[in-house]
């Protein structure tokens, strides 16, 4: 009895001894890893940091990362905003749906209290074909009623009414009420507005970040390397600069442009988008991606991603790879879509996917395809929805050559070289009226706002598919730390906004990307915050 006691006590100080053993060599290890730095920057103590955060990225994460670091530590941190483009907003100004905010108790419209977070998420899941990360969309979800007091209290906004958007059961889409500003651009204002008056946040334009400063064995990022474009006396000056930071949140959105570089990701994994025209920036190259991965970060999701149906197409510059989005309201007010054999060949108010598909499958590619595919369809208002769309907006559109304006579908078509098909185009218009009158066509469409006739005045937009969100990127926590191949956090690295991979399965919810920007701007900076703090 006696020994077995011993025995006993032997074991288990023996397992103790291992485990503080254990303990030390982590902690030593983790010492010694801050103590590695790149071997440019050896020469520097390791304490000689120029900021305490540097941003990647100055679109709406990397500007909602910047508040809210500003906000936690009452503006008692120093920080860098590096942006390739020459302004801020990246692609979050030009979003056109709103963001989405759950709201349930905290508001009194019957519809918007029977909302609550099951619903919400349900709503989201479904969209995304039940795939995704759904640690993360619980977090969008549940964080996204704190943006109540973000949006209304601190950024004072006031210009925003809500809406029920597609796929969702309740209203809790935030869509701005002006029509001369978009959500994204609004919320991007008020915040860079805020930022600008902050002394210890600087925000560097034309400065393209090009790599990561972190230790030999890519587990502490301790800076960022960029390059300066400095335009004097129209002479460009490129700089290479190196600057130490404690943190480094990445905010550089997706890679839906990603069509320039020899190692795409487009190319890599969505290659059947890899030669689609695009409304995204051109910035939208996934290089904070490629850059994570460079450093061990692990990428998810990166074959997921989403094609807006109607871009439009400028005949004076036909095959540019940038586009601009002709934008759903066309369809959702009673706007027609033909091929060029004079065909419907869809319920123009489905959905974007379904409309999308449908262009696809309906409609030709009108050059080389490993140029660019280009598949065009005619989409065609009349004059009582040129109205109802805005007046001043159409003709801005006829204007800058987007929109054609005809006086009958026979004149449309002879300028469209398509007259051979004018009788498809007649039984088109036939049909489209008649299903007017029943309330009910072959497509399923039981919805139309107006009847078209074969002489009046028309307007046609010759449209195309282009590439929207990409739905990959790199692996984190749901507390926005990024995540290496090996499953262990990458130190003082984190990230937010479009550049986080597999939050919305294999479809964003109509406004959760913008709030996905946010919430994960948020979060990210909280990490980043308690992480300084952790010295
Ligand atoms: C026309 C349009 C409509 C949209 N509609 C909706 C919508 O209805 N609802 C919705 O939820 N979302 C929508 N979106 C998507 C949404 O606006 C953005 O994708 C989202 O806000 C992403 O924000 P972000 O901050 O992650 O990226 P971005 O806003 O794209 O910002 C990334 C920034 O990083 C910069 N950057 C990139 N690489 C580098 C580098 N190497 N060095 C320095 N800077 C770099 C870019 O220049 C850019 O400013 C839409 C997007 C567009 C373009």
């Amino acid at each position: 009895m006696q020994i077995n006691i011993f025995l006993f006590l032997g074991i288990l100080i023996l397992i103790i001894s291992i485990i503080i053993g254990l303990k030390n060599i982590y902690h030593n290890k983790r010492a010694e890893n801050k103590n590695i730095i790149n071997h440019e920057e050896e020469n520097k103590k390791d304490n000689n940091y120029d900021y305490d955060l540097i941003i990647v990225g100055a679109g709406l994460s990397g500007l909602t990362a910047a508040y809210e670091a500003n906000k936690l530590t009452n503006n008692n941190i120093k920080i860098l905003i590096l942006e390739a483009s020459s302004t801020y907003g990246g692609n979050s100004i030009n979003e056109i749906d709103g963001i989405n905010i759950l709201l349930n108790e905290k508001r009194n419209d019957e519809s918007i209290i029977k909302d609550n977070f099951s619903i919400y998420y349900n709503d989201s899941f479904e969209f995304g074909q039940y795939l995704g990360e759904t640690d993360l969309l619980t977090k969008l979800v549940n964080k996204s009623q704190e943006l109540v007091d973000l949006i209304f209290n601190d950024l004072n906004c006031k210009d925003l009414k809500i809406v029920k958007s597609e796929g969702s059961r309740y209203p809790r889409t935030f869509i701005s009420n002006t029509s001369n500003t978009t959500t994204g651009k609004y919320l991007s204002d008020k915040l860079y507005n805020k930022l600008k008056k902050i002394n210890s946040t600087k925000i560097l334009f034309n400065s393209h970040f090009t790599d990561l400063l972190i230790n030999s064995d890519h587990t502490i990022v301790q800076g960022v390397k960029y390059t300066l474009n400095n335009s004097i006396n129209n002479i460009s000056e490129i700089k290479n600069i190196s600057v130490k930071s404690k943190s480094v949140i990445l905010c550089t959105g997706g890679y839906g442009s990603d069509f320039y570089s020899n190692e795409s990701i487009l190319n890599e994994s969505l290659v059947q988008l890899y030669y689609f025209p695009t409304f995204l920036t051109k910035f939208t190259r996934g290089e904070g991606i490629k850059i994570a991965r460079n450093k061990g970060a692990e990428l998810i999701y990166q074959r997921y991603g989403e094609i807006y149906p109607t871009c439009f197409v400028n005949l004076n510059d036909r095959f540019n790879r940038h586009k601009i989005i002709a934008s759903d309201k066309f369809r959702e007010l009673g706007g027609i879509i033909i091929n060029k054999r004079g065909k419907r060949f869809c319920d123009e108010m489905g959905t974007r996917r379904y409309v999308g598909q449908n262009i696809l499958k309906n409609c030709d590619i009108v050059t080389d395809p490993k140029i660019i595919k280009q598949y065009e369809a005619f989409m065609i208002i009349n004059s009582a929805i040129k109205k109802e769309y805005g007046e001043d907006e159409i003709n801005k559109y006829i204007n800058d050559g987007f929109l054609i304006k005809y006086n009958s579908f026979e004149e449309f078509a002879k300028d469209m070289n398509i007259s051979e098909y004018f009788d498809n185009i007649k039984k088109s218009i036939n049909n489209y009226n008649e299903g007017s009158e029943k309330k009910y066509d072959q497509f399923g469409k039981r919805n139309f706002p107006y009847k078209f006739k074969l002489k009046g005045k028309i307007y046609v937009a010759i449209v195309t598919p282009c590439t929207f969100h990409t739905l990959g990127g790199v692996r984190v926590t749901d507390e926005g730390e990024i995540i290496n191949t090996k499953g262990r956090i990458i130190d003082g690295l984190f990230a937010a906004g479009q550049i986080i991979g597999g939050i919305h399965g294999t479809m964003a919810l109509q406004g959760n990307i913008l709030t996905q920007s946010v919430v994960f701007g948020r979060i990210a900076a909280e990490s980043a915050v308690d992480y300084i703090k952790e010295g």
